[in-house]
């Protein structure tokens, strides 16, 4: 597969996500703070694109303060491959919590690695907040 070019404007190419929605229609204006997701799935998404984006900011903003690291440092050499959403429960804009399965891949060096979670989520004042997840094979 061809190496994915970005673009100059930055909203204008695919969002790291998957969607295949532009990232202005999709992750971007959460990740940008004009806008935050409505649903477990968009947080999920946009927490994602935020590994890629090598966001430590935004993934700590969207984290549940109860579970939330004092430091989140990223791995820079993290390569992030693809998201695949498996199954969501709840996570509804009428919903408190909801469950998102997923698998994210990525490469660190030479060697792949393949999260298959179920993550927990909350929703405190209309926010959305990633608590914690399952790790599944
Ligand atoms: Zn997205």
């Amino acid at each position: 597969m061809a190496r994915r070019k970005h673009t100059s404007r930055e909203g204008n190419h695919h969002c790291h996500c998957g969607s295949g929605l532009t990232r202005e229609h999709c992750c971007g204006p959460f990740l940008d703070g004009r806008s935050i997701p409505q649903t477990a799935e968009a947080l999920m998404r946009s927490r994602y694109t935020a590994f890629v984006e090598g966001r430590a900011d935004y993934l700590l903003d969207t984290w549940h303060p109860e579970t939330r690291p004092e430091v989140l440092e990223l791995e820079a050499k993290q390569q992030w491959l693809g998201l695949s959403i498996r199954a969501t429960s709840g996570g509804g804009p009428a919903d408190e919590n909801g469950e998102v399965e997923f698998v994210a891949r990525s490469r660190v060096g030479g060697k792949g690695i393949r999260l298959h979670e179920r993550s927990h989520f909350l929703r405190i004042d209309g926010r959305w907040y990633y608590v914690d997840g399952d790790f599944l094979v």
